[in-house]
């Protein structure tokens, strides 16, 4: 890869006795979409909050675009062009819809006067289809509709150079799922913004990510494109605690799924 938007270089982070994250090296195309799978507690949550400046690791580097983002804060590192979404939808919930995405478009005193911030935070509300609920305080929301709105509110941060999704579709109605798919596309396509998407969906994953990655142990055991990783005898080990043919993660439903509390059924209308 030439010239790579995201590196990572031996990345580590202990809590405690346990090894979260265990020596993970990568590269992430510009323009790329990246998706990221493993069983539950491998690390993914934790390597995301890594890049993102949540969690500082132990050893090991994170290169955005060439520099290093050693050392900087949460703020910096979104200030750099980095978006994150988190597990459980972090929105204001007293504040309305449109209100919540204008706090993060008005963050960005480059943008021009009101009039402009307007325009924009409502431009995005009709890219995933939430213009109807704009002035709905966030608390009434459903899940899946404050994912929505998590996932917008990270499109509207400027710059925007690397979306991190951690678990964006899980426990999501089909039809928000999709409105979801259809954001990050046209916002990789029209943008050229790269997105590292951990999910457990692989039907979803194989619209978005060219190629997928995979987690185990805090490690990073595989990557490639999805059907092959699938196959991966050590991917199906990972998943299964043994090896074995048609048992990896693209047979049905991800297994990472049931031991977090989840039923796999969707939990929202659409
Ligand atoms: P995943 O997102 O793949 O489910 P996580 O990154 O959340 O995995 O967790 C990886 C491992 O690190 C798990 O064993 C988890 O219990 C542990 N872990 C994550 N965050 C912390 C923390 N803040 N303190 C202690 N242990 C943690
Ligand atoms: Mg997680």
């Amino acid at each position: 890869m030439d010239d790579p938007l995201l590196i990572l270089d031996g990345l580590h982070k202990s809590f405690g006795g346990v090894a979260a994250v265990r020596g993970v090296s990568t590269t992430l195309a510009r323009g790329e979409i990246r998706g990221l799978i493993g069983p539950n507690g491998s690390g993914k949550t934790t390597l995301l909050n890594l890049v993102g400046g949540q969690t500082r690791p132990d050893r090991g580097w994170v290169v955005l675009a060439g520099r290093s983002l050693e050392g900087q804060p949460p703020d910096a590192i979104a200030a750099r062009g980095v978006a994150r979404t988190f597990q459980l939808p972090r929105v204001f919930r007293h504040m309305t819809v449109l209100e919540n995405l204008l706090v993060v478009v008005c963050a960005d005193h480059r943008r021009a006067g009101w009039v402009e911030a307007r325009r924009d935070a409502e431009a995005l509300l009709r890219l995933v289809h939430l213009d109807g609920l704009a002035h709905a305080e966030a608390r009434t929301l459903s899940g899946g509709q404050a994912m929505l709105l998590q996932l917008a509110r990270c499109l509207a941060q400027r710059p925007l150079v690397l979306c991190l999704l951690d678990e964006p579709f899980a426990g999501v109605h089909p039809g928000i799922k999709e409105r979801m798919v259809q954001a990050i596309h046209e916002t990789n396509r029209a943008h050229g913004v790269t997105f590292l998407v951990v999910s457990h969906e692989m039907p979803t994953l194989r619209r978005l990510a060219g190629r997928v990655s995979v987690m185990h142990n805090g490690a990073w055991i595989a990557d490639g494109p999805l059907d092959a990783v699938a196959r991966d005898p050590r991917v199906i080990e990972a998943y299964l605690g043994r090896p074995g043919p048609g048992h990896g993660p693209e047979e049905g439903r991800a297994p990472g799924r049931a031991a977090d509390g989840h039923s796999g059924q969707p939990r929202d209308p659409a």
